[in-house]
Formats: structure tokens, sequence, C-alpha cells
């Protein structure tokens, strides 16, 4: 067997992954899976495909090429915008929502006109938009005909020389809406990046390998919110140290070679929760408390 083809089998047997290759999304994606222990073996920053681990090549093509490669079963799964699925408006299934790129679709006006609301735009207005789809599906669900202008960036120009009367666009701030003079109006759909696979692909035979995959990356997901806070506690205090620190299953109670004033009490908490907690196990004696990042939880 030559080389080339011994190389060829080893990818078949790994799964295809599509990530964004630039871009908002890109870095996003990479952190994500670097956490859930699949580092690209990357040659060069200009590489178009890496081994991640054991189980999948990452594919580096553009954020909005990634819906077709994965219905068209050039890749098997793929990490882009929610906004991007929607408008390719492919069989593709949504396996995880992955918490980075949030941003929003929205309709903008311009702040000095007429439309204040979507109630307010009229049939046959038109509208500047790179999600001609995505706007045609929302307005007709409203009962509305508009007239498309399609343009692949930028739209913000559009109703200032008299191209389009909105936009439909994405936002995250909204300070570059405002800066163009221009007002939102309405949100056609909340957006952030998705792990998506072909549908019916998961149930397929390679299904246990991707959900391997989700199991990963919601563990990566789930402790960035949680971290592991211990301290030293006096042993008078445990049963309330209970109340204060609920943890996954209970806090976990270690022994401190003190003779017997203090344990060590150990759990997750809600990083919103962090503050809080500290407060209250100050307030009962607690000493040397330290609290740490979690890399994944699996509950
Ligand atoms: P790219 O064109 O490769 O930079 O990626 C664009 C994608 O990034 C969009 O389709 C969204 O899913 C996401 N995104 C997040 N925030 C924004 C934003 N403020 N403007 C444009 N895209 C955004």
């Amino acid at each position: 067997m030559t080389r080339q083809t011994l190389t060829d089998d080893i990818d078949n047997i790994r799964l295809r992954i599509a990530l964004p290759n630039k871009g908002r999304l890109a870095d996003g994606a990479l952190e994500l899976l670097e956490r859930a222990g699949l580092e690209p073996a990357v040659a060069s920053d200009r590489s178009l495909r890496a081994d991640l681990g054991e189980d999948f090549t990452a594919l580096f093509v553009r954020a909005k090429d990634i819906p077709e490669f994965v219905a068209d079963g050039a890749a098997d799964l793929g990490m882009t915008g929610s906004d991007l699925v929607a408008e390719a408006d492919r069989p593709l299934e949504t396996l995880l929502p992955l918490g980075f790129g949030r941003c929003r679709l929205a309709i903008a006006a311009r702040d000095d006109g007429e439309w204040a609301e979507a109630d307010d735009i009229a049939d046959g207005v038109r509208i500047a938009t790179s999600f001609p789809r995505t706007t045609e599906r929302w307005f007709a669900a409203r009962g509305k005909t508009v007239e498309l202008v399609p343009v692949s960036g930028a739209a913000e120009i559009a109703p200032h020389i008299g191209v389009a009367d909105v936009i439909v666009d994405l936002v995250s701030t909204g300070s570059t809406l405002k800066m163009n003079g221009l007002r939102e109006v309405a949100t056609v759909l909340e957006a952030q990046a998705v792990l998506v696979a072909r549908e019916g692909f998961v149930a397929g035979e390679s299904g246990a390998r991707v959900r391997e995959l989700v199991a990963a990356l919601e563990s990566v997901l789930r402790a960035r919110g949680q971290r592991y806070l211990m301290a030293n506690v006096p042993r008078a205090s445990l049963d309330r140290v209970k109340d204060v620190l609920p943890g996954i299953n209970g806090p976990t109670i270690v022994d401190v070679m003190d003779s017997g004033q203090h344990v060590a009490a150990h759990a997750v908490v809600a990083k919103s929760e962090v503050y809080r907690t500290i407060a209250a196990l100050k307030e009962l004696g607690a000493e040397g408390i330290l609290v740490t990042k979690i890399e994944r939880l699996m509950p």
C-alpha cells in the first residue's frame, strides 16, 4: 500500500469537522475544541486541514460555506453561526449551541425615518440584506411581502443612499448601527455558534463518536459557569457550611491535620454565586479560601 492510500484510509476513519478558517468564529471554535482535549495538529497557519486527536480531522473553510459542506457530505460535522445555518436552510441537525459568537439578526431603519417598529413596515418595503431567505420567511410569517435587495456586506449604507428602506443585518452591541444613523426596529433571530451534523448522521454508525464529542464540548461549556471553591472551616460550623456550600452532591469534607479544629470543605459553586459564598463562609470563620477555574465538568 502506498503512503498516500494509507493516509486516505486513515482519513476515512476520522470524522471530518468543518471549522471557520478565519473571522469572528474561528478562535472560539478552536479554543473550545482544545479545551475539550482536541488540539489541532496544524502544520502551518495556512493549513486547510488538521488532525484533531484520533477521531477527527478539521477542515478549515469559510463560516458561510459550512452549512452547505456539511449538508452535501463534504464534512460530517460543522461549527458555524446558527444564523448561517438558518439562512442555508439545508437538512442539518443542530447538536449543541456553543455559547460564543452571540449576535442577533435585526431589522434596522434610518433613525430619522418613519419605521419605529416591525408593524409599521409596509408591504413592498425594500430590504438590503445578506440573509434574504431568513428575511423573506420572517416577513412571510407576518403576512408581508417585501422586496429583497441582496448585498454581501456593509448593508448599513443602503438606507442612506436610497438602495433600500431598511436593512436586516447581524448586530451584537448595536454600536455599528448607531454610528451609521440606524435604529433597531425588531429582532428576526438570536444567533450563536452551533455544532451541526447532516440530518440522520448521528443515528448512523458514527453516532457514538459524535455523542462523545458532544459530551466533551458540553463538559467544557458547563465548567465555564462554575468555580471550584475550597476553604478551611471550623469543625464546629460544619452543619452550617453545608447550607452555604451546596456543591453538586453536597460539599466534600476533608480532615485538616491541625488537631481537629478545622476541616477542608470543597465544592463546585456557580460563578455568579462565588462572591456571596465567600462572604458567607467568612461569617462562619472560614480561612484559606481558594477559588479555581474548572476545565471540564461531567455531572
Ligand atoms: P465571519 O464572517 O467569518 O466573521 O463570521 C460571521 C459570523 O459571526 C456570523 O454569521 C455570526 O454567526 C457571527 N457574529 C457574531 N457577532 C457578529 C456581528 N456583530 N456581526 C457579524 N457577525 C457576527
